[in-house]
C-alpha cells in the first residue's frame, strides 16, 4: 500500500462520481461528505509485565442526520484516522440504503489483538469506553458501537458493563452497544447477520435472469463456484450460507495462506482444522496455494473478499477472473479496481449495502433493548394456537389429515431468530432491488457501486433538505 493511499479519499472519489447523477446543490453534497466529528484519543494502559503502553484510538461520527450514530469498533494494527473516517462515512451511506435510521460512525484502536492477553484487552476496551463516555461519544441515543474486525461479543459485553457502571439506573443502557452476547441483551441472529446478509444480497442478484444473462451465468446460487477471503465472522458465515444453499466453496484464503479444491471445501471442517492446527493450510483433500492472494485470482463465479480494505487494487485487478465480486468486507476494492472491472465486464456488488446485514440486525437489537422484551415473546404462543386451530378446521372441513411435517411448519409460531432472519431477508431483498433499479433506470451510471451511492445520497440529502440547517 503506498504511503499516500487514502481510504477516505477513495470513498470521496466514489461519492463524487455518483453525485453527478443527483440533483443536489454543492452545499448539501459537501455537508453529506464531511465527517462531522473526529475524536482522536491517547490513553495509557498497564501491561501484564508492569510496563505502560500508550494507546492510539479513534471514534468518528460522520453524520447526525439520523440519531444515534452507529458503527463498529475495530482492533487492528493498521487503524488510523483516515481509515476510521472512511468506515464511518460508509456507515452513513449503508444505513441510508437499508433504511436503518442511524447516522454513520466508526471506532478503532491501533493494536494487534493477538499481541495482548484477554485481561489487557479488557482493560483497553474499558478505558476506551470511559474515554467515549467522557466526551459523550457513546449512549443509546447518541452513538452506538458494534463489533468489527478484531472485536466480537466479548468486547461488546465489556463496553456495556463499563457504560452501565458509569450510568447507574439508566434504564436503556443496554442500547449503548450492539453485537452483545444474547445473555446480555444481544439478539439471536446478530452473530451471523453480516454473512447472512451477504448471502441474501448475492442470492437476489443471482436470481435476476437479465443480470445473469448479461454476465453469462445460470440463474440461482446452486452449483456456483465461490472463493472467500477471510475466515472471520463475516467470511465464515458468508461461506457457510453459500455452502448450505448448494454452492461450492472452491477456495478459502486466510492471512497465513490459502487452499483450493475443485470438489468444494467443507467450511466447518476447514474451520475445525484451523482450530486444531492453527492454519488452514494442509487441509486434507485440498491443495495449498503458494501465496494467500492467489485465491483472489482464481477462476470462479463469485469472489467474496471478507477480510480488509484495499486488497484488490489496480495492481492485481487485471488478474481477477471471477464473474461476480461480492464485497463482504468494507472497501476491499479501490476505485481503480472498479474501473478495471467495468471494462472487463465483472459485476461488483458493493459493500455499501451488501454487508449491511450486521447493522440491520444491530438495529433490531437496539429496538429490542429499548423495548425491553424479546422478539416473539408476546405473540409466539398466540400464533401457534391460532394456526393449530386453522389447521384443525381445514382438516375437519376437508376430511383429510395434513402431512405432519407440513403441519408443524404451518403451526410453528416465530421465535426471535425467525423474526430476525425474516427482517434481514426483507431488508436485503428490498435494498438489492432498490440499488439495481437505480442502475437499470439510468444507463449512464457505470456500475452498481455508483448506483448504491446515488440511492444513499438521495436519502441523506432529503433528510438535510427537510430538516434545514441549524440555527
Ligand atoms: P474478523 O476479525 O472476524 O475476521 C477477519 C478475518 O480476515 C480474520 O480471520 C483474519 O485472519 C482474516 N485476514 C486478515 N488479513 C487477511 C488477508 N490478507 N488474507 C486473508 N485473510 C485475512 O472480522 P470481521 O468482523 O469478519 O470483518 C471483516 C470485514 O467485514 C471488515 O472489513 C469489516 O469492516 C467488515 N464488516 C464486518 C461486520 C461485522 O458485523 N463483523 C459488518 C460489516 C462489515
Amino acid at each position: 500500500m503506498s504511503d499516500n493511499y487514502s481510504f477516505f479519499g477513495d470513498v470521496e472519489k466514489s461519492f463524487d462520481k455518483a453525485a453527478k447523477f443527483t440533483k443536489w446543490t454543492a452545499g448539501i453534497l459537501e455537508q453529506i461528505k464531511a465527517c462531522n466529528a473526529v475524536y482522536r484519543m491517547r490513553f495509557p494502559i498497564k501491561r501484564d509485565d508492569g510496563s505502560i503502553e500508550v494507546m492510539e484510538a479513534y471514534r468518528v461520527q460522520h453524520s447526525q442526520h439520523k440519531m444515534p450514530c452507529k458503527g463498529g469498533i475495530r482492533f487492528a494494527a493498521e487503524v488510523n484516522q483516515d481509515e476510521v473516517m472512511a468506515l464511518a462515512a460508509l456507515m452513513t451511506y449503508k444505513c441510508a440504503i437499508v433504511n436503518v435510521p442511524f447516522g454513520g460512525g466508526k471506532g478503532g484502536i491501533k493494536i494487534n489483538p493477538r499481541n495482548y492477553s484477554p485481561y489487557e484487552l479488557e482493560k483497553i476496551t474499558r478505558r476506551y469506553t470511559a474515554e467515549l463516555i467522557r466526551k459523550n461519544f457513546i449512549g443509546p441515543g447518541t452513538d452506538v458501537p458494534a463489533p468489527d474486525y478484531g472485536t466480537g461479543e466479548r468486547e461488546m459485553a465489556w463496553i456495556l458493563d463499563t457504560y452501565s457502571a458509569m450510568h447507574p439506573g439508566e434504564i436503556d443502557a443496554a442500547g449503548c452497544v450492539t453485537g452483545k452476547p444474547v445473555s446480555q441483551g444481544g439478539v439471536r441472529g446478530r452473530r451471523e447477520a453480516t454473512g447472512l446478509g451477504v448471502f441474501f444480497g448475492l442470492r437476489e442478484v443471482c436470481n435476476m435472469t437479465d443480470i445473469m444473462n448479461k454476465y453469462g451465468l445460470p440463474v440461482g446460487v446452486e452449483g456456483k463456484k465461490v472463493v472467500v477471503q477471510g475466515l472471520g465472522n463475516v467470511g465464515y458465515h458468508s461461506a457457510k450460507f453459500f455452502q448450505d444453499a448448494g454452492a461450492l466453496i472452491v477456495a478459502l484464503s486466510e492471512y497465513e495462506g490459502a487452499i483450493h479444491s475443485d470438489k468444494g471445501l467443507d467450511i466447518e471442517a476447514v474451520f475445525e482444522h484451523r482450530k486444531k492446527t492453527g492454519s488452514i493450510l494442509n487441509f486434507p483433500g485440498a491443495t495449498n496455494f503458494e501465496k494467500n492472494t492467489d485465491a483472489l485470482e482464481m477462476e470462479c463465479d463469485i469472489l467474496i473478499p471478507a477480510a480488509l480494505e484495499n486488497v484488490i487494487n489496480e495492481e492485481n485487478a487485471p488478474r481477477v477472473k471471477a464473474k461476480i465480486i461480492g464485497e463482504a468486507a468494507n472497501g476491499p476494492l479501490t476505485p481503480e479496481a472498479d474501473e478495471v472491472f467495468v471494462k472487463k465486464g465483472i459485476l461488483v456488488v458493493p459493500d455499501m449495502f451488501l454487508n449491511a446485514g450486521g447493522v440491520t440486525v444491530s438495529y433490531f437489537e437496539w429496538l429490542k433493548n429499548l423495548s425491553h422484551v424479546r422478539y416473539g415473546r408476546m405473540e409466539k404462543r398466540f400464533n401457534e394456537n391460532m394456526n393449530a386451530h386453522i389447521v384443525s378446521q381445514m382438516e375437519a372441513l376437508s376430511g383429510k389429515k395434513m402431512n405432519e411435517k407440513e403441519k408443524e411448519y404451518i403451526v410453528h409460531g416465530a421465535d426471535e431468530v425467525d423474526l430476525v432472519y425474516s427482517g434481514l431477508e426483507e431488508t436485503m431483498i428490498t435494498a438489492t432491488h432498490e440499488v439495481m433499479n437505480e442502475w437499470k433506470n439510468n444507463p449512464e451510471i457505470p456500475d452498481m457501486r455508483t448506483a448504491a451511492y446515488v440511492v444513499a445520497i438521495n436519502k441523506v440529502a432529503t433528510s438535510y433538505a427537510e430538516l434545514g440547517i441549524f440555527p
